[in-house]
C-alpha cells in the first residue's frame, strides 16, 4: 500500500490552477476536444496533476472521437480507484488516483481489445511525462 496523500480543500486550491481544481477536487469535467492531450500522441507516462503519481501509459491511449484522452487499461490496478457514480442521472464509474483520490474520469465497457474498457480521462487531471526527456 502506498502513502495516501491526504489536504485540506484550501491547501488544493492553493496548488491546483482554477481549472484542476474544478476536475480533481469538485469531479468536473472539461469540455471535449478543449484539453491538451486529448489528440496527442507524445510518448511518454501520464501521470496525475495534482501528485504526480504514474496513471497511464501512452501506449495504452487510443482514438475514441470523444474528445477525451481515452485508455483502455490504467499502468495498474492499484494505480487508479474506481468507484460508482450514479451523479447527473446516470449509472457511471468513476475513475480517480488511489495516491490522493483527484477525481481523474469515468470508465466505460466500450473500449477496445484487449481490455474492452474506455477509460475516459480529464487532460487537466493529467500530466504527460515524455519519454525522450529522460
Ligand atoms: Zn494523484
Amino acid at each position: 500500500m502506498k502513502d495516501k496523500i491526504q489536504k485540506n480543500e484550501e491547501e488544493w486550491k492553493k496548488e491546483l490552477t482554477p481549472e484542476q481544481y474544478q476536475v480533481c477536487r469538485m469531479k468536473g469535467t472539461e469540455p471535449p476536444f478543449t484539453g491538451k492531450y486529448y489528440n496527442s500522441k507524445e510518448p511518454g507516462m501520464y501521470l496525475c496533476a495534482a501528485c504526480g503519481n504514474e496513471l497511464f501509459d501512452s501506449n495504452t491511449k487510443f482514438e475514441s472521437g470523444t474528445g477525451w484522452p481515452s485508455f483502455y487499461t490504467p499502468i495498474s490496478e492499484e494505480n487508479v480507484e474506481t468507484e460508482e457514480d450514479m451523479g447527473y442521472g446516470m449509472r457511471r464509474t468513476e475513475v480517480m488516483c488511489s495516491r490522493c483520490g483527484a477525481h481523474l474520469g469515468h470508465v466505460f465497457p466500450d473500449g477496445p481489445r484487449p481490455t474492452g474498457l474506455r477509460y475516459c480521462i480529464n487532460s487537466v487531471a493529467l500530466k504527460l511525462d515524455p519519454k525522450d526527456k529522460k
